[in-house]
């Protein structure tokens, strides 16, 4: 390169000295030196401006250089040009063809996928699937606000509300009522939303025929079993003594079984309801009734204290409620061994909700189980559940019931030391206690 280079200077310098050999020498010798000079050097900067002005037109225009053919420092210089050209004429060809190749890829893609400005939900992109899934139309809704084309109000508010953190499941695709949808928002570059619609209808329809499934099979076995149980009752021990371990051990194995066809039952109902009645549910009410349960459970062989440090009851459905405080009470009591201390605490929290604490000094629960507690039939020790009458859908049932009431459940939990299991309220769950139900307390 440095050698190109050093060629092109001794060009021009051997040119100019062709210049003014030819002009200045015989100027001389006609005894005009000054004039030769003069006439030489106008004549290398006219041909200079000359090409100073063909290189500049190019750039203005954008022309395309063309590979010079001479040699001297104005070729070198164009070259150069003509070289830089064609490098950044190749970088946008691929640059080009790679965002094709990405637009591509994103328009193809089955699911919908919509760019808009996060402050105005002002749509800037769409693929086909979103004209497809979502009923967006192309050039119409470029530049459209999203909640302008779809107007279910779960999706504006959740939208709005700018959920990353939880995709919103389940919701009907504005274009037919039977396909269902799960919208994803995720944040992308940092003023814009990516937004992922999916068609979920097939994994609907097989979570809904699993929930019928489920539902139907408990119903059917309700009635056998009730039988079942019946003849048993009718059978006493005393009458046949050789069979009589037979048939304790045949009652309490029907009795497991109506627990959990009643608990699945129970299951498929808090599954099937979106919403659950709001009453004004009496906390002080609540907190004796589980007291009175867990005497009853535990037949003194623990210690059961209560402490109510709110001024505050809830909002949401006091049966279902009750179930799920129940099943933690109750779980406390059959995890902790004889002499344990049971405590149950209604506290405020710092955001203005409610949270109820069921503590005790029991078995524990090692970390790698805590992540899978609430799913159903997950149990730590399968003996020991089975032993103390579990179903193991207690914890299930529990995580229902908080969903419905946007709920959350913590659990803290030291092998041989205890659990403690907090069920925490956010402030619209929140009431302030009536004077009639301080006196009721
Ligand atoms: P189960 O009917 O078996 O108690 P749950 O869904 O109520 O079913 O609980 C799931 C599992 O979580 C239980 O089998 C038990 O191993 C564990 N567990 C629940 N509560 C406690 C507790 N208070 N102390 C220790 N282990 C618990």
């Amino acid at each position: 390169m440095r050698l190109i280079a050093a060629r092109h200077w001794r060009h021009t310098f051997y040119r100019l000295l062709l210049v003014y050999t030819l002009v200045v020498v015989p100027a001389a010798v006609a005894g005009e030196l000054w004039m030769g000079v003069a006439i030489a050097s106008t004549a290398v900067a006219a041909w200079s401006l000359v090409r100073l002005a063909h290189i500049v037109e190019r750039l203005r225009y954008q022309r395309r250089f063309t590979p010079p053919e001479g040699w001297g420092a104005w070729s070198e210089l164009e070259a150069l040009l003509y070289q830089r050209q064609r490098e950044t004429r190749m970088r946008k060809r691929r640059l080009l063809s790679m965002l094709r190749a990405y637009r591509e890829a994103a328009a193809s893609l089955p699911d919908a996928v919509i760019v808009m400005d996060r402050a105005h939900l002002r749509v800037r992109w769409f693929n086909e699937a979103a004209q497809r899934l979502v009923g967006m139309n192309y050039p119409r809704d470029m530049g459209a606000a999203f909640t302008h084309v779809v107007r279910t109000p779960k999706v504006v508010d959740w939208l709005r509300a700018g959920r990353t953190d939880e995709p919103l499941m389940d919701m009907p695709a504005p274009v037919d009522d039977t396909m269902r949808l799960s919208y994803r928002l995720i944040p992308y570059f940092d003023d814009q939303w990516l937004l992922v619609v999916r068609d979920v209808t097939k994994l609907m329809h097989l979570e809904q025929v699993r929930r019928d499934f489920v539902a139907n099979v408990s119903h059917e076995l309700r009635t056998p079993l009730t039988v079942v149980h019946g003849y048993l009752d009718l059978l006493e021990p005393e009458e046949k003594p050789d069979w009589a371990p037979m048939l304790t051990e045949m009652r309490h194995q029907s009795q497991r079984m109506t627990q959990i066809v009643e608990d699945l039952l129970t299951l498929s109902r808090l599954e099937a309801q979106e919403r659950l009645p709001e009453e004004s549910v009496s906390m002080a009410s609540m907190l004796a009734t589980l007291r009175r349960e867990a005497d009853a459970l535990s037949q003194g062989r623990h210690t059961v204290s209560i402490s109510d440090e709110t001024s505050l009851d809830l909002c949401g459905s006091t049966k279902e409620l009750h179930s799920a405080f129940s099943n933690l009470v109750t779980n406390a009591v059959r995890y902790t061994p004889n002499g344990g201390r049971i405590g149950i605490s209604l506290r405020d929290t710092p955001d203005g909700g409610l949270s109820l604490e069921v503590s005790d000094t029991g078995n524990g629960i090692p970390p790698q189980h805590l992540g899978r507690i609430t799913e159903r039939f997950y149990r730590v020790s399968t003996s020991r559940s089975r032993d103390s009458g579990g179903t193991g859908l207690g914890l299930s049932i529990v995580k229902h019931v908080l969903a419905l009431h946007q709920a959350r459940l913590e659990i803290e939990s030291e092998v041989g030391f205890g659990s403690t299991f907090r069920v925490v309220f956010g402030p619209e769950r929140a009431l302030e206690r009536s004077e009639h139900d301080d006196a009721l307390a």
